[in-house]
């Protein structure tokens, strides 16, 4: 039996359809975010400027935040000793979620090794416990929550994306009587754009069902005081579970919850990846903390980080580039194929110490590949020329489409939801 053969040809597809993912080895600097040194396959080294980090505000690199870090790394050591049942429970974790409890106005908090587990892990447990749960989920939602639908076992309906009349009808079908949770995202990270939180409340409370929102996006980045598109647009309480990550706006790592204590016992109670895991060490949780308390009170990272990006969308439209166009700071270029997508984000490092990580399907479906900019509070006005004349060359080099067809995008989505549900996201 060839087992290593098995795995090299598992690959090679991945390769035939240019769906091979090649990691980029990079060290980033503090204090000059966002500047890393790049290394090439031969270790070459060399300063590049990063342009599709998730670091939004660039809180990875504060100084209250590894301040944060390191004093607790000093104080309390490197581990947590244990999970969350076993001596583990660590001060700062548990400052951590209270911190996250009042951020969204919640009763509790409850805080997971990553968002990806926090999904997973609660929408399965949620619905595993609801008697007869239907799961209306949306066709886009991230590749952690399709897994947690998967996980609960319970049967799910797709819903079209941000359709609320396709919606309303599965609804309907179910009829009031029987528990139905909707899970849904605020901002989709690939196409920049946010859900009709209000009406999906209005027919959660018209036909009895919950709501289960992720706002990982969001989260650090909207909102007066960082708690996500709900808390801007006065929904907060309308939603029964707030999902965020600690990676993203908050730049550090740990995925949470925020509900009322009877959901959150329930799932600390009965999710096995919270249970059996070892909890967050004590200086990541100080660090994250840390970074939800700054968040709550300054708005400057916010603000820069809006204005950036609609200088980022505006100079590369006005340069006839095929930027979508979005409501939020994703800024998403369309090539619209694998192999000229990654060319691109290639001759972009290559030529103009670039960095665009390709975005290719399943992440995004087929036809619609696409650089996907994330312009921080950290990117200045010349960074962004910089990235204008760059990419103008290499549209130019590669002879790359300066339009999209956005009845392409849509029906590609439909592809993606309905058919071949991604399992590999990010
Ligand atoms: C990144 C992401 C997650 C997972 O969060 P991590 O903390 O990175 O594990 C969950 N949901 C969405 C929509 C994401 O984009």
């Amino acid at each position: 039996m060839d087992y290593r053969g098995i795995f090299e040809d598992a690959v090679d597809a991945l390769r035939v359809e240019k769906r091979y993912r090649v990691f980029a080895d990079l060290e980033r600097v503090a204090g000059h975010f966002p500047h890393a040194v790049y290394r090439d396959g031969a270790d070459n080294a060399r300063d590049i400027t990063i342009w599709c980090s998730n670091d939004y505000l660039g809180m990875g690199q504060h100084p209250k935040v590894i301040g944060a870090m390191q004093e607790a790394a000093g104080k309390l050591g490197a581990g947590a000793g244990g999970t969350r049942n076993i001596s583990g429970t660590n001060r700062p974790l548990v400052e951590l979620e209270r911190s996250l409890a009042d951020l969204h106005h919640k009763e509790a908090a409850l805080v997971f090794t990553s968002g990806f587990v926090s999904n997973e892990a609660s929408i399965s447990t949620i619905a595993r416990l609801i008697p007869n749960c239907l799961i209306l989920s949306d066709q886009l939602n991230h590749a952690s929550m399709i897994q947690g639908v998967r996980q609960s076992g319970m049967e799910k309906k797709i819903f079209r994306h941000n359709d609320l009349k396709h919606l309303r009808e599965l609804l309907e079908a179910a009829g009031k009587q029987r528990p139905k949770l909707i899970v849904f995202e605020s901002v989709y990270s690939m196409d920049g754009d946010i859900a009709p939180i209000a009406e999906i409340c209005d027919l959660a409370d018209e036909f009895n069902a919950m709501t289960y929102i992720d706002e990982v996006h969001a989260v650090g980045i909207y909102g007066p005081r960082g708690g996500g598109i709900c808390e801007r647009d006065g929904l907060m309480d309308r939603i029964d579970v707030i999902e965020g990550t600690l990676a993203k706006g908050f730049g550090v790592m740990g995925g949470y919850i925020t509900a009322n204590k009877a959901i959150v016992d329930a799932v600390r109670s009965y999710a096995p990846e919270f249970i059996f895991t070892t909890a967050l060490p004590p200086a990541l949780c100080a660090a994250a903390r840390t970074s939800i308390e700054h968040l709550k009170v300054s708005s400057v990272e916010r603000e820069g980080q809006q204005r950036q990006a609609a200088r980022v969308k505006r100079v590369l439209a006005e340069a006839g580039l095929p930027v979508l166009p979005t409501e939020t700071h994703i800024v998403p270029l369309i090539v619209g194929d694998a192999r000229l997508c990654k060319a691109a984000s290639d001759m972009l490092m290559d030529r103009h110490n670039i960095y665009i990580q390709p975005i290719n399907y399943p992440t995004v479906p087929k036809g619609t590949e696409r650089l996907r900019i994330t312009p921080t509070p950290y990117h200045t006005d010349d960074m962004i020329a910089e990235l204008c004349d760059a990419l103008i060359a290499v549209w130019r080099q590669l002879d790359l489409p300066r339009d999209f067809d956005m009845s392409r995008l849509m029906e590609g989505k439909l592809i993606v939801g309905d058919l071949t549900l991604p399992t590999v996201g990010g």
